[in-house]
């Protein structure tokens, strides 16, 4: 009887899932032999997944100093799961219900019977034949697993040296932007309109191009920002393949001159810690200080992610390192943004939601708080690739399909992608655009050269 009520409930998600898929294109995944997604999943996956291996065990004497034998102990469990997982992940075993009880895993294992139900030839969901954004985020979720499991070190965050890294590496841009931010500041009352917007545009594409810096695609190599980024912005304007910033500019404008003075939310859905993180923090500051935000909602990960996401533990320490920084403006930025958190006027926050596997267009279902809190922003901005890859569902989409359309539904209120290409999904060119670029460098789409601003007002707003 039980089989009976499973096969007819499979049944009926397959159903209400095709009707659904029926009106986008296939997903991305390993089973295209040759694509981004098989190259990722066949050799920049497993060598992370060695990274974090090696990681963990180059802390065997820390786990050793802090919980004795214990921690070795655990230290060795660890890594023995994900031996085992990279080789589930090498041989394209199936992929398995998660064994720890974190408050997600129900979520995860619910996903996993809606991925097994859609398998187009039977047989279960694995590593080459499911979706790439759903094996790729699980494999995530599997690494924190082998730190739960496996008490006491499982709140070791296995990507904290690569963040940290990365921050130290790039403190010659990040000193640079910090003194640009202060005179920006110090001299802002008297800008006109203008002049507002040139700066607003300047740094809109500071925070573009901190999307560069992120350590899952160079699978965890040094990939920091070294120079100045404020000098190169001209040099890589002609790289922006989509360029909707003054429409991102008019929405912050039209709220700021409706209510006469700063009003309205600003959020921010973040990628990557490091570089990038003080580059949104640089944006979000310039829009609080102008007046064209009241309030900042900063969204980021509960786990470590993607290895260089950012989790509130990386938010609350790189602005702690940049409050006790010795360069003065640097030291001067951290100490003002500890203050807009104390006051309120900025916040983090870390939905489970933006950890599971589900396009965006699902939001409203899998997640109606989160859906229901970003609908009370007027502006928010969604950071890098895998937000992109969820926005668009990481399907093979026609290049000059519509944002809008490959949005499928998800527009909780006007928003924009700040995204340097890092994956073969794209949307809203031009017609012939994206073919001419093909046939010009065959890499365009995943080399991280280009991005696009893209943006999108809620239909109801038209
Ligand atoms: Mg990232």
């Amino acid at each position: 009887m039980a089989s009976l009520i499973w096969y007819f409930y499979f049944r009926v998600a397959n159903m209400a899932s095709n009707a659904v898929l029926s009106e986008a294109p296939r997903a991305l995944s390993a089973k295209y032999v040759g694509s981004f997604a098989y190259l990722t999943v066949k050799d920049r996956l497993p060598t992370i997944l060695t990274k974090v291996i090696d990681t963990i065990h180059r802390n065997r004497n820390q786990f050793f100093e802090e919980y004795g034998e214990e921690g070795v102990q655990a230290e060795k469990r660890a890594i023995s799961f994900l031996s085992k997982l990279r080789n589930e992940l090498q041989t394209d075993k199936p992929i398995v219900a998660l064994a720890d009880n974190a408050p997600d895993a129900d979520s995860w294992n619910q996903y996993l019977q809606k991925q097994q139900a859609l398998m187009d030839q039977g047989g279960p969901a694995s590593w080459f034949r499911s979706p790439w954004l759903y094996v790729e985020c699980y494999l995530y979720r599997r690494m924190w697993e082998a730190l739960l499991l496996n008490p006491p070190i499982s709140g070791f965050d296995i990507f904290k040296e690569a963040k940290t890294q990365a921050y130290f590496e790039s403190q010659q841009a990040v000193m640079a932007i910090c003194t640009h931010l202060h005179d920006l500041v110090e001299g802002i009352g008297k800008l006109v309109e203008p002049q507002l917007c040139e700066e607003f545009l300047k740094l809109l594409q500071v925070s573009l191009w901190g999307n560069r810096c992120d350590l899952s695609i160079s699978a965890g190599k040094e990939n920091s920002q070294k120079s100045s980024p404020i000098d190169s912005l001209e040099d890589l304007k002609p790289f922006i393949l989509v360029d909707d910033s003054n429409m991102v500019w008019s929405v912050l404008m039209k709220s700021k001159v409706l209510g006469g003075e700063s009003q309205g939310r600003v959020d921010f859905i973040l990628d990557n810690a490091g570089f990038e993180l003080v580059t949104d923090l640089v944006l979000a500051d310039f829009l609080v200080s102008s007046g064209l935000a009241r309030e900042i909602h900063f969204h980021g990960k509960s786990m470590p992610w993607f290895v260089s996401d950012t989790t509130r533990e990386d938010f609350e320490w790189t602005i702690k390192q940049m409050s006790g920084a010795n360069h003065g403006w640097t030291c001067w930025s951290g100490t003002r943004w500890q203050q807009y958190l104390s006051a309120g006027v900025w916040s983090y926050h870390d939905h489970p939601f933006w950890t599971l596997p589900h396009e965006f267009c699902h939001m409203a279902t899998e997640a109606p708080d989160l859906h229901a809190l970003l609908q009370g922003a007027k502006l928010i901005f969604f950071k890098g690739d895998l937000n992109y890859r969820k926005l668009t569902g990481d399907r093979a989409w026609d290049y000059s399909v519509t944002f809008r359309r490959a949005l499928r539904g998800f527009d909780p209120a006007p928003l924009c992608s700040l995204r340097t290409l890092k994956a073969d999904v794209q949307v809203g060119l031009q017609p012939g655009q994206g073919e001419e670029l093909t046939a010009r460098e065959a890499d365009w789409m995943t080399s991280g050269k280009y991005a696009v601003v893209q943006f999108l007002c809620p239909h109801k707003e038209q």
